[in-house]
Formats: C-alpha cells, sequence, structure tokens
C-alpha cells in the first residue's frame, strides 16, 4: 500500500510502478501523443487575403499606379483580372510593395478570423 505522503515524496515516474507492485494497477498506459496544434502560416496559403478590397486609408508611399478609385471615390489597391492585388508578384506571391503596403496590410492578422476566413473560401474555390 502506498500511502499519499510516500506517493509524493517519489519522483514521479516510479510511482505508478509501485502501484502495479502493490496490485493498485494492471498497468501504466502510455498516454496518446498530443494532437498537433494547426500552425497558420503564409508560406502554404496562396495570398488569400490578397483579393481582399483594400481601401488605401493612409499614406504609406504606395505606387499610383498599383491603386485605382471605388464608386465612392476611395483610393483603394487595383486588382487584376484574376482578382488578385495588382501589387502581388504572380510568381512568388509575395508583396512587392511590402515596406509601403497599406495600413489595412499591416494590420490583417495571420492565423485571426479573416485570414482563416479568407484561407478557407480560397480552398473551396480551388
Ligand atoms: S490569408 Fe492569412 S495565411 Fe493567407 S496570406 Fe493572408 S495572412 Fe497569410
Ligand atoms: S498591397 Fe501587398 S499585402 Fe496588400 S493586398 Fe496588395 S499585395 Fe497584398
Amino acid at each position: 500500500m502506498i500511502t499519499p505522503a510516500q506517493e509524493t515524496s517519489l519522483p514521479e515516474t516510479t510511482a505508478p510502478a509501485l502501484a502495479i507492485q502493490a496490485g493498485l494497477l494492471d498497468s501504466v498506459e502510455t498516454p496518446p501523443a498530443p494532437i498537433p496544434e494547426l500552425r497558420i502560416t503564409c508560406d502554404d496559403c496562396a495570398a488569400a487575403c490578397c483579393k481582399l478590397e483594400v481601401v488605401c486609408l493612409t499614406e504609406t508611399g504606395v505606387p499610383r499606379h498599383f491603386t485605382t478609385r471605388d464608386a465612392w471615390g476611395a483610393i483603394t489597391m487595383d486588382r487584376l483580372d484574376d482578382g488578385w492585388c495588382a501589387a502581388l508578384d504572380r510568381d512568388t506571391l509575395l508583396c512587392r510593395i511590402y515596406d509601403r503596403r497599406p495600413l489595412l496590410c499591416r494590420e490583417f492578422e495571420m492565423g485571426g478570423p479573416d485570414c482563416l476566413a479568407e484561407r478557407e473560401a480560397a480552398w473551396h474555390n480551388s
């Protein structure tokens, strides 16, 4: 019989073994491997968020030829026929104006609700 005082004084790994010896346990089951966390990364995403409308709310130095004016007069990132932002490099799927990208692009949270929604929508449309 192992008293609680004895058990707490033993290293964690020896307590189950002693419990088996004392007939308190038949065996020690190996705990299942933890489920790996889903890791969201832009590396496995086809720039899904770069198909969203991006209004240029502040001056960040976006070259004018990548922008257009929407029906309400706001300056937005231009999107080409394939749906992606004009500033996206189609070969690398990287932003060509990363240091000058609009505020909305800077604040878009990777792994956030909008990111997850766009990734899922892109997956369904592929
Ligand atoms: S949708 Fe999310 S994962 Fe995909 S490129 Fe945008 S921020 Fe990165
Ligand atoms: S400016 Fe850059 S980050 Fe923003 S939508 Fe266009 S390509 Fe994507």
